[in-house]
This record gives C-alpha cells, sequence and structure tokens, in this order.
C-alpha cells in the first residue's frame, strides 16, 4: 500500500524482502530490538521536513512552536524515566552522544581510562582507530581473568597512575551488573569525572532491572534503540547544571547541525511506552529470559562468560565445542538465528574470527517469547553448533530452519503491515 511500492520499486522490494527476514528469522543480536507500530509512525511522519537548530525556546529557524512540544516532551519523559535533572536527546546516535561528551569535557591529548573493546567496551570508550583513541590519550582496562568480570582493582590502578579527567564505564559486551559506586568512588579518588555509557541496558536501568548510574555518574550516554526499543539514536543525561549547559553546546553547534525531529518525536514515544507499567514487565522478562538462555547453553556444553548473566546478553564461549565466532554465526545465520561472532576476553583468535558469540533477548522478548520459547531457541543453537562441518550439517539446518519458522508463526511480527 506504499507509494514507494510504485515510485521506488528497488528500495519498496528490498524493504518488503527485509520485512520478511524479521518476520522469520530469530533476531538475537543483543544491540537490537522491535519498535512499536507509533515509534515506526513518528519517525516516518512530516517531521523530517524540518529544520530546528538550537533547543526548545531557543531556535535558529522559524516555525518550531510544535517541534518545541514534542522536543520538550522527549526532554521531560527521558528526564522522568532516568530519574535526572537534565537530557540532550539531540545526539543523532550513541557514538555522537560520547563524542559530546569528550568534547564538553576534555582537550586533545588529555587521558582517559575506558573498558577495552576486546573485553566489552566500546570502540567510543578509547579505542586506538577511533576518536577517542585518536586525540585522546586513553588508557583501557579489562576483566579479571579468573572471574572474567570487571576488573575494580586494575581500574583503580590505572586511575592512580594515570590520572584521567575522564572515566567511562559501560560496554557493548558486558553481561553482569555494573558497580557503579565503586566506579564513582574511583573517580573522586583521582578528581576523574565518571560518565557511565548504558547505550545497551538503557531498558534495563528505566525498568528498575538493573541499578541505576545515578547518583553516581556526572554524565550518563546511552543509545535508545537497543533494551529502550525506541528509534536509532543517541541520549545524554545529567544532574549538573553546570556539565549540562556544556554538553548542549558540544552536541549544538559543537558536532551537530539541526537536530532529526521525526527521531526526536519516535524517541518521545519510545520514552512514554517505557514509562509504563508494562514495559517493567518487558524488561524483567528480558533478563529472565537471558538467564534461560545462558542455562541451556552451559547445560549443552558451551561455555558462558562470567558463567551467566544479569542482563540481556550472554556471551557464548565456542572453545569447549572447537567452534570459532565466525563459523557459528554464519551457520546459524544458514537456520534463521541471527547473532553477532564477539571476541570473549584473552580471546586467542582474531577479531574477524572470534571465540564467541553474543546473544541477545531484547528483541525476541519483544516477540512475546519467554523462558520456555528461549530453552527452545538453546536447543536449537546446541544443535546447530553441533553439525558444524559435518556430513549432517545440510540436513540439520533444514530441520532447525522449519522449527525456526514454527516458533516465528506462533509469535507473529507486524501482522497488520504489508
Ligand atoms: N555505546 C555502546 C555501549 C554501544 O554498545 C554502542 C553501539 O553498539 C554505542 C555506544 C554506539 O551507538 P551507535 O551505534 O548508535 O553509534
Amino acid at each position: 500500500d506504499l507509494d514507494l511500492a510504485r515510485t521506488d520499486t528497488a528500495i519498496a522490494d528490498a524493504l518488503t524482502h527485509e520485512l520478511n527476514r524479521q518476520r522469520h528469522g530469530l533476531e538475537l543480536i543483543a544491540s537490537e530490538n522491535i519498535v512499536s507500530r507509533a515509534v515506526l509512525q513518528a519517525q516516518g511522519s512530516i517531521l523530517t521536513n524540518k529544520y530546528a537548530e538550537g533547543y526548545p525556546g531557543k531556535r535558529y529557524y522559524g516555525g518550531c512552536e510544535y517541534i518545541d512540544v514534542i522536543e520538550q516532551l522527549a526532554i521531560d519523559r527521558a528526564k522522568e524515566l532516568f530519574g535526572c535533572a537534565f537530557a540532550n536527546v539531540q545526539p543523532h546516535s550513541g557514538a555522537q552522544a560520547n563524542s559530546a561528551v569528550l568534547f564538553a569535557l576534555l582537550n586533545p591529548g588529555d587521558t582517559l581510562v575506558g573498558m577495552s573493546l576486546a573485553h566489552g567496551g566500546h570502540l567510543t570508550h578509547g579505542a586506538a582507530p577511533t576518536l577517542s583513541g585518536k586525540w585522546l590519550h586513553a588508557v583501557q582496562y579489562g576483566v579479571s581473568a579468573q572471574t572474567q568480570t570487571i576488573d575494580y582493582d586494575e581500574v583503580a590502578r590505572l586511575a592512580h597512575e594515570h590520572r584521567p579527567r575522564l572515566i567511562i564505564a559501560g560496554g557493548s559486551a558486558i553481561p553482569r551488573v555494573i558497580d557503579f559506586a565503586r566506579f564513582r568512588a574511583i573517580a573522586d579518588e583521582v578528581g576523574a569525572y565518571l560518565m557511565v555509557d548504558i547505550a545497551h541496558i538503557a531498558g534495563l536501568v528505566a525498568a528498575g532491572a538493573h541499578p541505576s548510574p545515578f547518583p553516581h555518574a556526572h554524565i550518563v550516554t546511552s543509545t535508545t534503540h537497543k533494551t529502550l526499543r525506541g528509534p536509532r539514536g543517541g541520549l545524554i543525561l545529567t544532574n549538573d547544571e553546570a556539565i549540562a549547559k556544556k554538553l548542549n553546546s558540544a552536541v549544538f553547534p559543537g558536532l551537530q547541525g539541526g537536530p532529526l525531529e521525526h527521531v526526536i518525536a519516535a524517541k518521545a514515544v519510545a520514552f512514554g511506552e517505557a514509562l509504563s507499567p508494562k514495559f517493567k514487565t518487558y524488561a524483567r522478562a528480558v533478563v529472565d529470559n537471558a538467564a534461560a538462555l545462558a542455562n541451556r547453553l552451559a547445560q549443552s556444553g558451551c561455555g558462558i562468560v562470567s558463567g551467566g548473566t544479569d542482563t540481556h546478553l550472554v556471551l557464548v564461549d565456542l572453545r569447549p565445542k572447537g567452534l570459532t565466532g565466525k563459523a557459528a554465526e554464519q551457520a546459524l545465520d544458514r537456520a534463521g538465528i541471527t547473532c553477532n561472532k564477539n571476541g570473549i576476553p584473552f580471546d586467542p583468535e582474531k577479531p574477524m574470527i572470534t571465540s564467541g558469540i553474543r546473544l541477545g533477548t531484547p528483541a525476541c522478548t519483544t516477540r512475546g517469547f519467554g523462558t520456555r520459547e528461549f530453552e527452545q531457541v538453546a536447543d536449537l543453537i546446541a544443535e546447530m553448533l553441533d553439525v558444524i562441518g559435518k556430513p549432517n550439517e545440510d540436513a540439520v539446518t533444514t530441520a532447525v530452519r522449519a522449527k525456526v519458522n514454527a516458533l516465528c508463526e506462533a509469535f507473529p511480527l507486524y501482522p497488520s503491515l504489508r
């Protein structure tokens, strides 16, 4: 029913194929989710036409009276959701949000302490190829070899040795609860700011299914599209008015021009949804489902980094199965199960190969999966892992693909979308 189907068949066809891919596959990428029709509607709206450089009430363009209503609602809902005093909803992405914090608080050559990508941190926390790694002196901490959880003693040691201006907590492959109070104590000892990047766990934090970084963090950054289940975008939060002013200037005009008000409207819708009691139930289910998935995979002989999970994600160590992450990702993809290869702490394999896969429960939990379905998902994964490279791989892939289809049909996705 889209006009697009007539005006641009190449894009319309690819879009239809992507809808079918999402409908008929098990989405286990930990950073993905499935937004509501309301979020899609807001983002696909006429707000895309509007320029609105500046902030509500202080714009560089006319005609912003309704845009101001929308952005102010997004700000107010974000503040209520995370219990803080200031929110900037304009960053185009999580990486932009993090860059804005660096731009606001640090000068080129300053020192930051962040978690290494190889141990679960994010690229923007000081990895060599990024702005954070190139323009700053980035010192990286990791997890302890024994517990595979954050090595707080190492964080403290590096902080005292390097006296950073900023310490960053959070990351992309951290299955366990982070001790924010401990991070703040370390930051205070050395006079550093503490930034917590809750991109992955924002929905859990909003719903009380993971401890809040407030009041410990000076600044909190996030994406809006992972567990928070909104449009793709970024978010910055703080309780400190002076920091808030610097952050606003760093986002605009520091790093960005016109805000994406259609995306900001979709953020407001998602924040509104996340304020509802139903979202608390959802976030709790995300965590319970991840625990069920991890337990069942452990029973099938997979290694589970840190021995389990407290969050939405499970980091699977495939070495007990004699497999690489690359081989597992590709085999699972052929069976309609989407995930990503992921390095495990102290991984002997290269980043494009890896010894692990990262699995997450946010998307399938949105579809309605409970622990029973996730145990079934674990069994399907185990079935695939056990035949990779064996003569019966193709036959088992076909059988698993059929079971994946049956699961997907039992939990239909966007049934009224065509
Ligand atoms: N921070 C963390 C912890 C992330 O996991 C991600 C995304 O993977 C980002 C920041 C960057 O977000 P984006 O992809 O929206 O730039």
